[in-house]
């Protein structure tokens, strides 16, 4: 498979893919907020829901974020730092910009991203800062 969508030196099958396809969880924070992105770029919709829980999955619009993630073009994502989210941790956050083009502009999403472990498992919890560009 080709370069994973969140870190151009990294293989899709041996980064992001193994967390989308289910075959392992992943260990850290920044690892589900990197799957997530990286199901983000493939209009994935199904793992995003399945890895968000409270806040995050309140109004969430599955149809929506499908119509959304399939109308942009995805550019790169930046992890700009991390705070816990280690396996060891119960909470995480991550901080990110992630870069996109809509009817040719590009645009930065910049997120401070808040993660908790449930029941053994990484889930994206809600979002500290979000801002998201006007289209
Ligand atoms: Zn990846």
């Amino acid at each position: 498979m080709s370069q994973c969508p969140c870190n151009a030196n990294k293989r899709f099958s041996q980064c992001c893919w193994p967390f989308i396809s289910g075959k392992i969880k992943p260990e850290t924070a920044e690892q589900l907020m990197r799957s997530r992105y990286s199901a983000y770029t493939r209009a994935n919709i199904a793992y995003i829901q399945a890895t968000q829980m409270g806040p995050a999955a309140q109004n969430f619009d599955a149809a929506e974020a499908k119509q959304w993630a399939m109308s942009v073009k995805w550019l790169g994502l930046n992890v700009i730092r991390t705070e816990n989210g280690k396996a060891e941790d119960d909470t995480g956050t991550v901080e990110f910009l992630a870069r996109f083009q809509l009817n040719k502009q590009i645009h930065e999403l910049h997120e401070v991203s808040e993660f908790s472990i449930i029941n053994d498992q990484w889930f994206y919890c809600r979002a500290a800062l979000h801002q998201k560009p006007e289209p």
